[in-house]
């Protein structure tokens, strides 16, 4: 995963992060879908292959292209992948647990935080609002700001990918920061 060199996060948003009382009580509800899509994992190509590094597992078997597709001029096109679900879980999901932790995408390791241009958003959360927070809110604030920065990276590269290829006509393709992929499921 990119660091981008980034040791310090600003005071206002580790203060923020602390106020809301934030301890993970493993639930294991943001990995569960409790309405349509709520619990879906988008993650760029260099996050899935972090999850192959860590799992052996291929491409494939851990993301699908995400579901919701653009239709245009006989091109059949979605931007970035999720992670696949089983029985409206996550598959990494087991007994409440992460089982790839360690190399969980940024939006796992953030939530329920989300920068958007640098604005702090919390989703609703269980372990929010706890008198005792075991989370760390200055790594919480270091991780947002990479992510955001992650993202923004990801949307460059497919801004300027589209800018020099084009979208084929009849084949699925997913478009990420790696170029356009044809997907056939
Ligand atoms: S982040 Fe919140 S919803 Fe997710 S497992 Fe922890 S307490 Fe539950
Ligand atoms: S990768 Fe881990 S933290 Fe993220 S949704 Fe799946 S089980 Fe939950």
């Amino acid at each position: 995963m990119p660091e981008f060199g980034l040791t310090t996060a600003p005071p206002t948003l580790v203060r923020t992060i602390r106020e809301s009382g934030f301890s993970c009580t493993c639930c294991g509800a943001c990995c569960t879908e409790s309405e349509p899509g709520s619990n879906r994992v988008m993650v760029g190509p260099e996050e899935i292959r972090q999850i192959m590094d860590g799992t052996g597992l291929s491409f494939e078997e851990i993301a699908e292209p995400y579901p919701e597709r653009i239709h245009d001029d006989g091109r059949d096109y979605t931007f970035g992948w999720v992670i696949h679900q089983k029985e409206n879980k996550c598959i990494f999901l087991s007994k409440n647990r992460c089982t790839i932790y360690e190399f969980r995408p940024w939006i796992c390791r953030t939530y329920p935080f989300v920068l958007d241009n640098n604005q702090l958003h919390t989703h609703p959360c269980n372990g929010l609002h706890k008198k005792q927070m075991t989370e760390n809110p200055h790594q919480i604030a270091l991780d947002l700001i990479k992510r955001q920065e992650y993202e923004h990276q990801d949307e460059e590269k497919i801004r300027k990918l589209l800018m020099t290829k084009t979208i084929p006509t009849g084949i699925p393709v997913v478009i990420d920061g790696e170029g356009i992929k044809e997907y056939h499921g």
